[in-house]
């Protein structure tokens, strides 16, 4: 499963942050997942679980933010939402080449103490 490998290297970054900042606990970390990231978030939740025992993130809440996608049109400069996968900018109706946001898999931010 993809989400187990994305999960081990959100944790371990999430570790080096805590580390860094001189915390031996995580309380919580929160991910940005892109809707069209290919990443699913309820494999991450399950992955979790697991991959989080040992580690200074075990007990800790993992939240999800689900980014819907959104593409930026070349031709008018319109960012709009494209949930329905429709590429076709809705003001000049030009098709965008460029997704803007909707394919991340980050890790935001954590909580450590
Ligand atoms: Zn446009």
């Amino acid at each position: 499963m993809h989400e187990v490998g994305i999960m081990q290297n959100a944790i371990q970054m999430a570790e080096q942050q805590a580390r860094e900042s001189g915390a031996n606990r995580i309380h919580a970390l929160r991910l940005r997942v892109g809707l069209m990231s290919g990443v699913v978030a309820e494999a991450l939740e399950f992955a979790f679980e697991a991959v989080s025992r040992g580690t200074l993130a075990e007990g800790a809440r993992l939240e999800i933010e689900r980014v819907p996608p959104a593409a930026w049109c070349a031709h008018c400069g319109a960012e709009f939402p494209c949930e329905d996968y429709d590429l076709t900018c809705p003001r000049c109706r030009e098709f965008s080449q460029e997704l803007r946001r909707g394919t991340e898999m980050q890790l935001s931010s954590i909580e450590v103490s």
